[in-house]
């Protein structure tokens, strides 16, 4: 069992990934695919008028401000338009692809959180209208169903709260806890960088190998984004998944060389 994450930024292309996976699926290997939609939230969001925020916590990690309208964009996004596409090109590719938001079958319970520290002008507030929050539960039961059933799950944010509300979840670590409900060995995360880099954007810096005891220093180096990334290795590693792979998607057979070992792997 493999989990696979795509991601959503520039460069990435849907098309290799896909032309990459579908033979293997074919070939009966078990598949669960995840992405997010950063991305797209953010052009939709432009579109519509509402243009992005982001704002930083305490400790400096910086995340999407989502308000009642904006995760409504942002399942319009992921669920709507993002999962949509990556669905028809899997069947395209005679993938018997089904796609689910994490609200689908309560398939990422989780936990919304109502006070939200963020710093502003140098002074601290809580924001207490933000619908964000993290992936307590899978589902598991549904995705082994469907994998039984000869169809591969494509799964995308938002999560659902306990209180049955939509939630803004991060789509690396969901898909890392979805990689541990369903015990698969492998966890693939794809994006537009070749993994983990020593030196970013230096992309000949790349950290080959991470093993346990230095996902510390690992989380030290990587900024922004990248570091949800490193952390959602860390929960798999943690969860009991083999091994994470942080692998270039903007290659031919993105998956097949992050299988080979190229990228940033974490065992
Ligand atoms: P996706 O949308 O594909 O999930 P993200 O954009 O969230 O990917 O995360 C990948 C980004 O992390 C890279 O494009 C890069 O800008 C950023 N990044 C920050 N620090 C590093 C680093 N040390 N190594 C690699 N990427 C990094």
């Amino acid at each position: 069992m493999i989990v696979i994450k795509i991601g959503g930024a520039a460069g990435v292309g849907f098309e290799r990934v896909c032309d990459d996976l579908a033979p293997r699926i074919i070939a009966g290997e078990r598949i669960v695919v995840v992405h997010g939609g950063s991305d797209e939230t953010n052009r939709l969001a432009e579109r519509l008028g509402r243009p992005p925020r982001f704002i930083t916590s305490p400790s400096g990690h910086t995340s999407r401000r989502t308000d009642a309208e904006t995760i409504e964009i942002f399942q319009m996004a992921c669920c709507g338009a993002v999962n949509k596409r990556l669905v028809r090109e899997l069947l395209s590719r005679n993938v018997n692809a089904v796609g689910l938001s994490g609200v689908d079958g309560a398939l990422w319970r989780g936990r919304r959180k109502h006070a939200i520290r963020a710093v502003e002008d140098g002074a601290v507030t809580v924001i207490r209208d933000d619908y964000t929050g993290t992936v307590d539960r899978v589902n598991a039961d549904l995705l082994r169903t469907l994998l039984d059933a000869g169809a591969t799950p494509v799964l995308s944010p938002p999560g659902l709260s306990e209180e049955h509300e939509p939630i803004n979840v991060d789509a690396d670590r969901a898909a890392a806890r979805t990689a541990c409900a369903l015990g698969a060995h492998t966890l693939i995360i794809l994006s537009n960088v070749p993994g983990l880099l020593r030196a970013f954007p230096n992309e000949s810096s790349l950290v080959p190998e991470v093993a346990r005891a230095e996902l510390d220093s690992a989380e030290e180096l990587a900024q922004g984004r990248m570091k949800k990334k490193v952390l959602a290795a860390r929960e798999a590693i943690e969860g009991g998944v083999a091994r994470v792979v942080l692998a270039d998607a903007r290659v031919d057979n993105p998956v097949s060389r992050a299988l080979e070992g190229r990228g940033t792997v974490i065992a």
